[in-house]
């Protein structure tokens, strides 16, 4: 989740370009699901295991999809993953501000390197490095973020990466693809074969310079 992005609870109207209008905004309260039913899905969703069951199932098929790459031998192999709801759980801090956001109690637990590791993305990394794939982070997190985000990676058990892209306090463009697809680039241009990019929101993905893209769950928020 990005320090400054504009997050969207599930199924609020979204604090960005999205809100519907005209013909496609509801015309009845019967077709809106109800606010605090969907928090109490969520909540199953997460402590029932079930996130972490679909999570696996993505980390399942990254990790077969990288075995087979490795296999023809690509011209220094990565891996990239974004950071929170991918590698890091902001469950967490989602569920005990029920499910909303702010950016100074969010910083604040940044700064306390307080997110858990996502178990399957954490097993999927220590064994894509072990195949000696180099693992590139791209995060929305902003760059002044670095030693807490190593901090906090490095103390749930992930090992240092190859590299850590933050996104720069001055970049406020709506939409974080141009960002991230920017960093994929340059991990490209150094010369590694971008096997796959994992992330938990399409925006993680979009814009290619990835071989293949793998997306993680998450009903909590949007990020564009
Ligand atoms: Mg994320």
């Amino acid at each position: 989740m990005a320090v400054s992005a504009l997050l969207v609870l599930v199924l609020a109207i979204p604090a960005v370009a999205t809100v519907p209008t005209g013909s496609t905004a509801p015309t009845s309260a019967s077709q809106i699901p109800n606010l605090d039913a969907v928090k109490a899905e969520v909540i199953a969703y997460y402590t029932s295991g079930n996130y972490e069951r679909e999570a696996s199932s993505v980390t399942r098929a990254a990790t077969a999809f990288v075995d087979e790459q490795l296999r023809h031998h690509p011209r220094k192999p990565a891996v990239v993953l974004d950071i929170d709801d991918t590698a890091l759980s902001d469950y967490g801090y989602e569920s005990s501000h029920d499910f909303g956001y702010d950016d100074a109690s969010y910083n604040r637990d940044i700064d306390a390197e307080a997110f858990p590791a996502i178990a399957p993305t954490l097993a999927f990394v220590k064994h894509v490095q072990r195949e000696g794939v180099a693992v590139f982070f791209i995060t929305g997190r902003r760059v002044p973020q670095r030693a807490v985000t190593i901090g906090n990676l490095m103390r749930v058990g992930y090992p240092k990466p190859a590299g850590l892209y933050l996104r720069p306090v001055s970049d406020h463009r709506h939409s974080i693809i141009p960002f991230k697809s920017h960093a994929r680039a340059e991990i490209q241009g150094l010369g590694y074969t971008v096997l796959l990019s994992i992330g938990d929101q399409w925006s993680d993905l979009r814009g290619g310079h990835a071989e293949r893209d793998f997306k993680l769950p998450n009903p909590m928020y949007l990020i564009p």
